[in-house]
């Protein structure tokens, strides 16, 4: 890479996250010239001064099912890719333990159930629905209200996506596309400035930052979109516990009494970098808003919200009553909600495409989601794609 007045690259690709990284892949896989920029996870989050991560972590929930077709067609596209792509690491970040999705029959919090069932009915997606007594026996160690149904599909489970987004920079490379670990501080049409200083030059530049769309310049608007800080507990767990609980799938839930988006997720014991073994809850009905990136920073750096691991840890005690628990520890992460509860993937001008908003479901469907950056950013038209929605961008 060099500092160019001549155009060297055909695309630049601000954000090596989930998003920027699978359209850089689909974009070199195309044929285009391609720079994907974004810094390396930091080592130490306390003296980091760069942007941050919604994927720095070893798990996320993966489903087809989903409230709307579209984020359906999203995760079924691209778990259809999975394979490819363990393939290209030489290593597996898909584990299809199944999901399991989990509200009230009856109540205010049903809606959320009926939602679910509808969606797979609708959408043709095949799941067993299980009754309180047959949750009860299948998932021995899930302690349920007497009034749950559940329905349980076998496409989902969790990946991991550092390595789910190591396999999509590693094919982006396979076909010639440049990286830099620099952060980009200004845009200037197609001329960016990174933090050290460089200058790069393309014909044209992804925005895939995701939530620091909503809190940077680089987009010179603001999306409607919001970011919003989210806390999570990791529960430690021993290496026999691990085993009694082979059979645990992701799960999503609707606790009584909570609104539709207050569902509440957990993950199956997963090995963490540091060697141990966690179950991974989060959820919580409150979070606040982050609007600037110095926020953002302060967040990340931070050990969450205790109020939420209070909260947390009652479902959790809850769910898995009889699971001895050796450690909670806390994260961090940032959700961003757009307001068409879709990513925003939309062309604003020759040289310029805006790819951003997860809305905490993005992480399993990058590759799709990417893949229609992709085709957005060449200029090609979504709408033989067979989605309802057009995924364009709504500013404030
Ligand atoms: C707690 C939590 C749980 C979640 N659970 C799930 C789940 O179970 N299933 C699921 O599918 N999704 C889940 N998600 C959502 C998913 O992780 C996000 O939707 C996904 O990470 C969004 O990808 P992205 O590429 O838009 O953003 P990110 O992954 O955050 O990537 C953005 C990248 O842009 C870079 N960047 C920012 N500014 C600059 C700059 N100026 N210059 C260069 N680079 C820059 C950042 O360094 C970062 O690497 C969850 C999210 C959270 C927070």
């Amino acid at each position: 890479m060099t500092t160019s007045q001549e155009k060297q690259f055909d695309f630049a690709v601000v954000g090596r996250g989930l998003m920027g990284t699978a359209c850089a892949s689909h974009l070199a896989r195309a044929g285009a010239r391609v720079l994907l920029i974004g810094p390396d996870e930091p080592q130490d989050r306390s003296t980091h001064d760069g942007p941050f991560a919604s994927h720095h972590d070893a798990g996320r929930i993966t489903r087809a099912i989903a409230e709307n077709a579209d984020w359906s067609r999203l995760a079924i596209r691209s778990i259809e890719r999975y394979a490819e792509l363990e393939t290209v690491l030489g290593q597996s970040f898909y584990h299809p333990c199944g999901i399991l999705m989990a509200g009230p029959q009856s109540g205010p919090s049903a809606d959320f159930t009926r939602g679910f069932l509808n969606s797979a009915d609708r959408l043709n997606i095949p799941i067993q629905t299980l009754d309180d007594r047959a949750l009860k026996a299948r998932f021995p160690f899930f302690n349920f209200p007497e009034d749950t149904c559940g329905g349980w599909e076998n496409l989902g489970g969790w990946i991991n996506p550092r390595l789910y987004r190591q396999a999509l920079e590693k094919m982006a490379c396979l076909h010639g596309a440049h990286v830099s670990t620099e952060t980009v501080s200004a845009r200037d049409g197609t001329t960016l400035t990174t933090r050290s200083g460089q200058t790069l030059q393309a014909d044209h530049i992804v925005l895939a930052t995701g939530a620091y769309a909503r809190t940077d310049t680089l987009l010179q608007k603001t999306p409607d979109m919001g970011a919003y800080a989210r806390t999570v507990v990791l529960a430690e767990v021993d290496e026999k516990t691990a085993g009694d609980l082979e059979t645990m799938p992701s799960v999503i839930t609707m606790p009584e009494n909570r609104r539709m988006d207050e569902d509440l997720y957990l993950l199956p014991p997963i090995r963490y970098p540091d060697g141990k073994l966690y179950i991974k809850i989060g959820g919580e009905p409150v979070s606040s808003s982050l609007t600037s990136d110095a926020e953002m920073s302060r967040w990340f750096k931070s050990k969450g919200s205790q109020d939420a691991v209070e909260d947390i840890k009652q479902h959790l005690y809850r769910m898995l009553p009889n699971v001895p628990f050796i450690s909670l520890t806390t994260d961090t992460c940032v959700i961003s909600f757009t307001k068409t509860k879709l990513p925003f993937i939309e062309r604003l001008n020759d040289g310029l495409t805006i790819l951003t908003g997860g809305n905490g479901a993005s992480a399993k469907s990058c590759d799709e989601i990417g893949r229609l950056g992709a085709l957005t950013a060449l200029g090609k038209s979504l709408e033989n794609e067979g989605y309802d929605a057009d995924f364009r961008a709504a500013f404030q």
